[in-house]
């Protein structure tokens, strides 16, 4: 994967173009699916806090036809102003890059389009550390007028290190980072 693979800003703007080689998919838990080095980055970063199955992957990759029937069940089930805050448009998800993840902290039920994912315990050791392991907090609060989606505190992206670092220390969304707001 080059630079500017990992880079790949997918939004309501920037419709994903890219053709993932389905070969370039690894398991990160059950059902759950990355690219290779994001699934590698993360099997390091979850070994480096230890969290021994405490926080579960819920959602990484995710075909074209998954992401409509996401977006189109939730219309049905949770109505327009949810479906629009928290789920991509069907093509305009970077789920489809297989570069992001959406993770919970391990419960007997985790609902599936906001898993619980809180900002301390093995979740708050998880964030101090996900930016040494290539990923940022994608939607991140205050900057939902940028990102075109509400605050997700599950929801992570692999971009590689040294640009996670750069974006968290200066405090910038991809959108920001790469000069497309
Ligand atoms: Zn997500």
């Amino acid at each position: 994967m080059n630079r500017s693979d990992a880079l790949v800003l997918v939004n309501a703007r920037h419709p994903y173009a890219g053709a993932l080689p389905l070969g370039e998919l690894c398991p990160v838990g059950r059902g759950v699916f990355l690219r290779r080095e994001a699934a590698g980055a993360l099997a390091a970063l979850l070994e480096e806090i230890g969290a021994g199955g405490r926080i579960l992957p819920v959602s990484g990759w995710r075909s074209g036809a998954e992401q409509r029937a996401l977006w189109e069940g939730s219309l049905a089930a949770n109505g327009p102003a949810f479906t629009q805050s928290y789920v991509a448009r069907p093509g305009c998800s970077e789920h489809q890059t297989g570069l992001a993840i959406d993770v919970a902290l391990a419960a007997e039920h985790i609902d599936f389009i906001r898993p619980d994912f809180p900002y301390e315990g093995i979740c708050g050791a998880f964030r101090a550390r996900a930016a040494a392991h290539g990923f940022v907090l994608r939607y991140p609060a205050g900057k939902e007028n940028i990102t075109g989606i509400a605050h997700e505190p599950w929801h992570f992206r692999y971009v590689g290190a040294p640009h996670a670092e750069r974006m968290a220390a200066a405090g910038l969304c991809l959108e920001e980072y790469l000069h497309e707001r």
